[in-house]
């Protein structure tokens, strides 16, 4: 390497501290080994730090200018608030309106059960005023995540009545997926709500008006899903997926549920005896379609649908918004769709 490209290399890695460095005055023990993460991140290869992000305050300058709220107080930075993925962040912004500046740790279309926070996550962490997260062990990282951050942290699942794991080796433990139920986002509104306005407490109009209109719109998609799922006939009611997220929106609708493993672990494929016992019950029970989720690959769920006869009736969303289903009321719609498309196509 030539001096020239070493040279170029140091004043990066200096302007990297530099922006990293700006909004801390204090160095804790846990912060110089954030830095010292960085800078391997910065004089290794790229590839070994996971997905490039913007630094730390970018974000919060490019979002600032025309977001001043009337009653703001402070010179138009507004407080920060983290959640752990992005159907979180859809709601608390749902509730949070222009007032407040809310990020979602994973992006849109990750895988977040096992996720690895990376360094730049970790001093995002620091810079909240709030971290929200769903709990009932979703986030199986989080308290990596939130170790040195002095942020206060709301669990948006408190108050809701979990459905238990039924099968292997995550029996009896809840299932995390409780959004996946309208009348349980209902519950995650009021905990956003209240949790905004401890934050900012000159904004509690401004979120009771946008928690109450956001829960009416809830409550509309609820009964659409509601009449959508009611026209399938009884020997049709069956929902077959990948992972097992869809516990509480089968109880809502009088489904049944079956799926090849209960929560989304590192292997992520089905193991043969997961795929068997599913090819078995769809035979059993004469089910015309099964479904995969877009986070993880659906080769086990294919492999279901040839073996047993049944149509691969398409992708659900469950974990994480995208291009496709941009709003968590979008990803509620587009599943019911999908599902009664699936499961009535060649209806007779
Ligand atoms: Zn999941």
């Amino acid at each position: 390497m030539s001096m020239n490209k070493n040279r170029q290399q140091n004043s990066e890695i200096r302007s990297a501290f530099g922006v990293i460095l700006v909004p801390h005055t204090v160095v804790t023990p846990m912060k110089m080994l954030l830095l010292s993460a960085a800078l391997l991140c910065v004089a290794g290869t790229l590839s070994a730090c996971g997905p490039a992000e913007p630094a730390t305050r970018t974000t919060t300058q490019g979002a600032t200018p025309d977001a001043a709220p009337d009653d703001a107080s402070g010179a138009g930075d507004r407080p920060r608030v983290l959640t752990t993925f992005t159907i979180l962040a859809d709601m608390t912004r749902s509730v949070a309106g222009d007032r407040i500046e809310v990020v979602s740790i994973t992006k849109p279309g990750a895988e977040i059960h096992g996720y690895q926070p990376t360094p730049s996550d970790l001093i995002r962490a620091q810079d909240a005023d709030l971290i929200l997260n769903n709990g009932l062990n979703l986030e199986r990282w989080f308290s990596r995540f939130t170790q040195d951050s002095e942020a206060p942290t709301v669990t948006l699942t408190e108050g809701i009545e979990p459905v238990n794991i039924a099968a292997d080796a995550y029996a009896g433990k809840p299932n995390p997926h409780a959004w996946m139920s309208p009348k349980n986002a209902l519950i995650y509104v009021e905990n956003i709500r209240r949790a905004l306005t401890d934050l900012d407490p000159a904004g509690a109009d401004t979120f009771q008006a946008n928690a109450d209109a956001y829960a009416k719109q809830i409550r509309e998609v609820d009964r659409q899903l509601s009449t959508q799922l009611g026209q399938l006939p009884p020997n049709r009611r069956a929902l077959v997926t990948c992972e097992g997220a869809f516990s509480y929106l089968a109880r809502d609708y009088g489904l049944k549920e079956l799926y090849l493993w209960p929560v989304n672990a590192e292997e992520g494929q089905g193991t043969p005896r997961q795929i068997r016992a599913v090819i078995d019950g769809v035979r059993a029970q004469g089910i015309p379609a099964v479904f995969c989720e877009s986070t993880v690959p659906d080769k086990g769920m294919r492999q279901v649908a040839a073996e047993a006869g049944a149509r691969y009736g398409g992708d659900l969303h469950v974990d994480s918004l995208s291009d496709e289903v941009p709003t968590y009321l979008d990803l509620l719609r587009r599943d019911a769709e999908v599902i009664l498309a699936g499961l009535t196509e060649g209806q007779p």
